[in-house]
Parts: structure tokens; C-alpha cells; sequence
């Protein structure tokens, strides 16, 4: 009797105990589906990148002596959804059995508990062996615990797998975090090490996702595609970085440059995020280069705590909250998307120098992300569902578990401090100080009012003035009241009639 074992599309971990030994009753299933290709416009080369590691993950399996069903976008077998070609399959192998690792996205959880509510099979969930904590996990932490501290946890998290710790209890160096030192903006010095990533030329994948119908946006580059197609490339993109861009990723972790859009981050969160990686021997090869001497405390104690960290502890918040999360509104925005969040052809040099590098290369680093796309999104009162769905469709890393919560709680404070303890908004002080941007812009950076002020200004004094009933008791924000507390009522109305415009035009600007 045969058992079916799936195999998700993020799910592409050879290492996973299921592969350790070969069986004949045993055949894998892989699936490229519109399903999950349509669920949102997604970026061409996400949908390329997650197709082509498939195959290739199909090609190791064949080769280690398993059997694999691979369901191609044209297969003529293939009924493009989860549930029919399951069906499809159980029929056609006469299955007595189904496994399935834990989905990390809700929708893909419920749908495949309910497939099974309804069949008579044996039906199987096991863990994925990914991450360090379970889907509950932090909600353990956070018991009786009134707000969901980002920093309380990671410490926990040190603490538990015992990770960067002079003993059991205290932290190496004496302090657990180096976030202070890790804001300094870049000149040019050091160089931005060069991309080392393996290409790959995808033409006739990408031939046949076209031919097949999937709609997509943003640049495929499918003749010299650079996303890591297996576990050896990842490890690889994983060496290089350690060697050469840690020692500087503290130090630069929030800089933005229009010549340089790596500068030292890793690009490893499309590898991590399909699980060719696993997050454990990432941040091993880091501390080890803290332990070695290869890079400084703070750089790597910076870079660990955004995956031992940030990482569990924003799939904490998702697990907990799902479905509700992503309705939540707060301060109820509704404006839609301007134009050219689809082209970067906007005249603020910020947006349109993140935006731009987002469709051309699928990826934004975390700054770029928070503080000039989401800031803005904010400021300008975006519908928080419909940026979600943008940043669901643009990003190679983006999958819900990991997106959502960053994108409704961290940036847009959608979720009423659930996840953020302020909104993370700036005028155009802040992304002139971390970035070489401003620079030649068509705005002025420094004005708040007339044509050429840098729109950031007006829709910045204006959000706060707009939600002082529900942020002006934020001890973290207190500074930005008592500043609007000591503006003249013309000064207040300028800013908010400037806004009101801005708001209303947005594709103009
Ligand atoms: P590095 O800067 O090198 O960081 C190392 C690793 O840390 C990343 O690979 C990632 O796995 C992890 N990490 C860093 N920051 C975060 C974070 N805030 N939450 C979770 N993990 C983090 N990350 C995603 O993986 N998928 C997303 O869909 C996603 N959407 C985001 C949306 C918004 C609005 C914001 C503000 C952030 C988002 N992030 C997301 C977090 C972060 O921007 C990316 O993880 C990072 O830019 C990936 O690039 P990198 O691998 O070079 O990261």
C-alpha cells in the first residue's frame, strides 16, 4: 500500500528526517499549481525562483533512490489546486495513507486539516524541523505578560539554546543587545562585497509559467537568476556572507544607498524561508565567527537576533492571531495603492529608488522596507490589506507567516501595538541621515510646505496631529507632542492642509 507524502513549495528541506531512508511505498509529491501561484500577483521571479528550487529539489530525491510524482504548471494531470490533485493522486496510486509536513501559512494549514476531516484515510501531519520554537510557543512565553516585548523574548531565546552566552544566565560581553551601535549610514567605505551568488538560466521554466496563463509583475531576469536553487548554493551564499559582509552588517544594517542595494546584508531569507536552511546552522556559523574573531559582538549579536529573534517571535504573533490578524485597521485607512508602487515612477527619489529595486530584484532590505515603502504607506494612509497583498506578491522571501506581521503590525501599526511599541514613521530627517536619497531629489527635504516639500514632512506632523486620541499617551512618542503642542494653529493647518492634498493626489506625486 502506498503512502503519499507532500512536499510544499516552501517545504524544501532534503535534510528532513522523511529522506532518511528510502521506501517503495513511499512516493513524494511535488505540485506547481495555480493555487498557489494566483492567490496574489506575485513577482515573476518568485514564482520562478519557488518552481525551479521544486524541480531541483525532485531531481535529489530521484537521484537518493526515492520515488517522486512532480506535477508540472502544463501537465495535463494537473487540476491546479491542492485538494483535486491530492484526490487525483490518491486515486491514481490507490493510497492507504497521506503525510504532509505543518504548513506555515494558515490558509494552506486549514485547507489541508479540512481535505482531511473529509477523506477515510490515514492522514498525517508531522513537523517541518525548521524552526526553534513551536507555533504556540510564544504565547507561552508571553503568558499573564501584558505586551508582546520583541526584546523579552529573544533573551528567553538566548537563553534556551544557550546562543552568544558568557554562562547560563548572562549574555557574551555583558549585554544583550547592540542595537545602539548598529545605526551608521553609508559612504562608500567599506566596498559593498560582490555578489557571489550562483546564476542560472531559467528561459524555458519561465516559457512555460507564461504559456501556462500565470500573471506576474516585476523583472524574471530567468536567464541569470540568482536566488539559490538548492541546499549546497544556499550553503554557499551562506559562507560568502559570514566571510565577507558580517563584520560590517551591524554597523550598516540600516543604511540605504542608491549604488549599492545589498550593501552587507545576506540575502539568505528566500533560502531560510523554503528551508533549504536551517536557521540553526546560520546562526552557528555567526557566532562562530564572533568566537573565532572574525567579526565583532555587535555585528553578529545584530544579525542573530534578527533570526533568533525577530524571525520566531513575528511567527509567534501569527499563529496566535490568525484568522483575525489580517483584518485588523486601526486607524481605519483606506487609500488605495498609487500607480506606481507597480513601476517606481514616482518624482520622491526614496520610493522610487526602493520601489524600482524591489521589481527589478524581488527584494528590499529591512530599512527600505520599514522606513521609506511602509512609512510612507502610513503617512499616506494606505489600505493596510492591499499593501499586504503587495508585499505578499513582491518579495522573494514573502510568505505570509513572515510578511504579514511585519507588514500590518511592524509598519503599518495596523494592529494597534500588538506587535510595535510606536509607529515606525520618520520625516525626511531620518531617511536623508541613513541614505544618500535626498540627494538630488525633486523634493526638498527640509520643507514642509509649497510644491517641491518633500511630502514625508507634511504627512508625518499631520499623522500624529490626525491620531493624537490614540498615540499621544505612547510614552515613546511624547517628544513629537510636545512639539505639535508648541506649533501655532497656522503652522498646524498648513501642515494638514498640505497633507489633505498630498493624500488626494498620490498618484501624482
Ligand atoms: P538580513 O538583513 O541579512 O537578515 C538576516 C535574516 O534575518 C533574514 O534573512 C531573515 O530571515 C531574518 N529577519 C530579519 N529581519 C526580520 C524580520 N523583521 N522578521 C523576520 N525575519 C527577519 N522577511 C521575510 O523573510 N519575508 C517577508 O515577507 C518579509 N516582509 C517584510 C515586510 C515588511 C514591511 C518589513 C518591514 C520587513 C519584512 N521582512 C520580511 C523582514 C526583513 O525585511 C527581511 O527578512 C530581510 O530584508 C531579508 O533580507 P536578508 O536575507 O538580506 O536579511
Amino acid at each position: 500500500m502506498i503512502t503519499l507524502r507532500l512536499i510544499l513549495g516552501d517545504q524544501l528541506n532534503p535534510q528532513h528526517r522523511w529522506f532518511s531512508e528510502t521506501a517503495d511505498d513511499i512516493v513524494y509529491v511535488l505540485m506547481e499549481i495555480r493555487q498557489e501561484t494566483d492567490y496574489v500577483l506575485h513577482h515573476a521571479q518568485k514564482i520562478l525562483a519557488i518552481f525551479a528550487a521544486m524541480r531541483d529539489m525532485a531531481r535529489q530525491l530521484k537521484e537518493r533512490g526515492h520515488r517522486v510524482h512532480y506535477l508540472t504548471i502544463d501537465d495535463v494531470e494537473n487540476r491546479q489546486s491542492l485538494p483535486a490533485n491530492i484526490d487525483y493522486l490518491i486515486a491514481h496510486y490507490q493510497a492507504s495513507g497521506f503525510e504532509y509536513q505543518a504548513p506555515d501559512e494558515w490558509r494552506l494549514d486549514q485547507q489541508l486539516y479540512e481535505h482531511g476531516r473529509r477523506t477515510a484515510l490515514a492522514w498525517v501531519m508531522v513537523d517541518s524541523e525548521h524552526f526553534y520554537t513551536t507555533r504556540s510557543e510564544a504565547a507561552e512565553i508571553f503568558t499573564g505578560r501584558r505586551q508582546w516585548l520583541m526584546e523579552y523574548f529573544y533573551r528567553q531565546m538566548r537563553v534556551r539554546h544557550h546562543i552568544l552566552m558568557a554562562d547560563a544566565a548572562k549574555p557574551a560581553g555583558g549585554q544583550w543587545n547592540y542595537d545602539h551601535d548598529n545605526r551608521k549610514p553609508w559612504r562608500g567605505t567599506p566596498p559593498e562585497p560582490v555578489d557571489a551568488r550562483i546564476c542560472h538560466d531559467h528561459s524555458a521554466l519561465w516559457h512555460a509559467i507564461v504559456a501556462a496563463g500565470v500573471q506576474s509583475f516585476g523583472n524574471p531576469q530567468a536567464h541569470q537568476l540568482a536566488w539559490a536553487l538548492n541546499r549546497a548554493e544556499a550553503l554557499q551564499q551562506l559562507d560568502a556572507f559570514i566571510e565577507q559582509a558580517l563584520p560590517h552588517f551591524g554597523d550598516f544594517q540600516d543604511a540605504m544607498n542608491s549604488h549599492a542595494w545589498r550593501l552587507f546584508h545576506s540575502l539568505l531569507s528566500f533560502a531560510l524561508n523554503v528551508k533549504m536552511l536551517n536557521p540553526r546552522e546560520v546562526v552557528g556559523k555567526a557566532e562562530a565567527a564572533y568566537r573565532s574573531g572574525h567579526a565583532s559582538l555587535a555585528a553578529v549579536e545584530g544579525f542573530i537576533r534578527q533570526i533568533l529573534g525577530w524571525r520566531e517571535y513575528v511567527r509567534g504573533v501569527y499563529w496566535t492571531n490568525m484568522p483575525d490578524y489580517g483584518q485588523h485597521n486601526v486607524f481605519g485607512h483606506s487609500n488605495g495603492l498609487p500607480a506606481w508602487f507597480w513601476t517606481g515612477q514616482t518624482k520622491m527619489r526614496c520610493l522610487s529608488h526602493a520601489i524600482g529595486q524591489s521589481l527589478e530584484q524581488a527584494h528590499a532590505h529591512h530599512i527600505q522596507r520599514l522606513m521609506v515603502i511602509g512609512n510612507f504607506a502610513l503617512l499616506a494612509g494606505l489600505d493596510p490589506h492591499a499593501l499586504h497583498c503587495w508585499y505578499l506578491g513582491v518579495y522573494i522571501d514573502a510568505f505570509e507567516w513572515v510578511e504579514m506581521p511585519n507588514t500590518l503590525g511592524m509598519s503599518q501599526f495596523a494592529d494597534g501595538g500588538l506587535l510595535a511599541t510606536k509607529p515606525y514613521v520618520s520625516s525626511a530627517a531620518y531617511i536623508d541621515r541613513m541614505s544618500d536619497y535626498c540627494k538630488g531629489c525633486h523634493y526638498d527635504k527640509k520643507a514642509r510646505l509649497g510644491e517641491r516639500a518633500c511630502p514625508y514632512n507634511a504627512l508625518y506632523w499631520d499623522f500624529f496631529y490626525r491620531n493624537a486620541d490614540r498615540l499621544a499617551n505612547n510614552p515613546r512618542i511624547g517628544m513629537v507632542y510636545r512639539q505639535l503642542d508648541k506649533m501655532d494653529a497656522e503652522s498646524i493647518e498648513g501642515f494638514s492642509a498640505r497633507a489633505q492634498m498630498l493624500r488626494a493626489n498620490l498618484d501624482q506625486l
